[in-house]
């Protein structure tokens, strides 16, 4: 089998020694005789999976208590919905910056007694930077950000002071690279399959006091009865929380979130420095806000953009291809991608510019 590096955005690369692990346990875990596939999520086995996977993830972002950690289904889009069902009760801020931004702010202005405010945008600029935002009104419910921008790659490396109001952190594409202090939330969310393991699982973060605002949700969509319940209320994504709980374990070993963020720095440092070297490869990100995460590049001619992602896909750069919204090539750099790969990606980056009309000598 041919080594790849693999880019793609998510569902996205995982740690190898974790994949070896759940290779390893597949027919029997800890030697039950059952695979974790087939195991009730009522049983003791299960009980200590999914505590040990919550207790370590307290662990790695120094969680308080008096924050609930939810593992949900639906995918961070739901959490567009369940933030303003559970928090909105009369106005709720947005920050518009990009294409997940939207779609939380026309999931919230779906519901008819919300009124949605959009504070700050970067629509203007085709979504290049973050805005800065200065004051926040202190009678919103809640004010909604996305600290990484997937597609476009931008991040949020201050959040704004909002006082009181609660801040509310999409965090699906950086959780667990930038070191954020869960203290500055009121609540976070995050779909696993970006930095934390396989598609199927949601974290949730949510400070208690935030829970319960509004009676009569329905249940599967009510924060408060699935935090009562220890994400228990139905049957919850036993496998992908299994096998984010190893992705913990694995982070853990690796030195925890402060260590992400330096190699995440150390990562997107190497590729924008070449992207900036460079006479062909360019980024439009605001340098302040480039993500460390989700790097998206192009050369400004989409069929030499077209023939570098399938070069390189030839030597096993594999899934470059940038978001159809924005073109061009995306690398996303989540914490199982290695810096080798990084390495490999430039040095081919420099071949193909000397090949193809790249003047950077000159
Ligand atoms: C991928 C992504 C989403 C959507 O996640 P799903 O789990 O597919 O619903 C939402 N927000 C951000 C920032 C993302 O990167």
């Amino acid at each position: 089998m041919q080594e790849i590096y693999n880019f793609s955005a998510g569902p996205a690369v995982m740690p190898k020694p974790v994949l070896k692990q759940i290779q390893n346990e597949m027919m029997s875990y800890r030697g039950s005789g059952q695979s974790v596939l087939e195991m009730s999520h009522r049983s003791s086995l299960f009980q200590e999976i999914i505590k040990k996977a919550e207790e370590t993830l307290r662990a790695l972002m120094q969680i308080p208590d008096e924050y609930d950690v939810l593992f949900l289904q639906g995918g961070a889009s739901l959490q567009f919905t369940m933030v303003p069902l559970n928090l909105g009760i009369k106005k709720a801020g947005y920050i518009h910056t990009g294409i997940w931004a939207k779609k939380a702010i026309q999931e919230a202005e779906k519901l008819a007694d919300l009124e949605v405010a959009v504070l700050a945008s970067s629509a203007a600029k085709n979504f290049t930077y973050i805005p800065e935002i200065t004051s926040v009104p202190q009678y919103l419910d809640y004010v909604h950000l996305t600290t990484n921008n997937t597609i476009e790659g931008t991040a949020f490396y201050t959040l704004p002071k909002t006082g009181d109001v609660p801040l509310v952190g999409d965090l699906s594409s950086n959780i667990l690279s930038f070191d954020y202090d869960v203290k500055d939330f009121g609540l976070i969310y995050a779909g696993a399959q970006k930095n934390m393991g396989p598609a199927g699982m949601t974290v949730v973060i949510v400070r208690k006091d935030l829970l319960g605002k509004k009676k009569g949700l329905p249940a599967m969509i009510d924060y408060k009865l699935q935090a009562e319940n220890d994400s228990m209320y139905n049957t919850p994504p036993t496998f992908a929380i299994y096998a984010a709980g190893l992705v913990f374990d694995w982070l853990k070993k690796q030195g925890g979130i402060k260590e992400m963020e330096q190699r995440s720095r150390q990562k997107a440092q190497l590729l924008y420095e070449t992207l900036d070297a460079s006479s062909l490869f360019y980024s439009s990100v605001a340098k302040k806000d480039r993500s460390l995460t989700t790097i998206p590049f192009m050369t400004g001619n989409s069929d030499l953009d077209d023939q570098f992602i399938k070069e390189a896909e030839k030597v096993g750069l594999v899934n470059l291809k940038g978001h159809r919204s924005v073109g061009g090539m995306r690398a996303s750099l989540y914490n199982a991608f290695p810096l080798t790969g990084v390495e490999t990606l430039t040095a081919f980056m420099q071949d193909f510019e000397q090949q193809n009309g790249g003047n950077r000598d000159v």
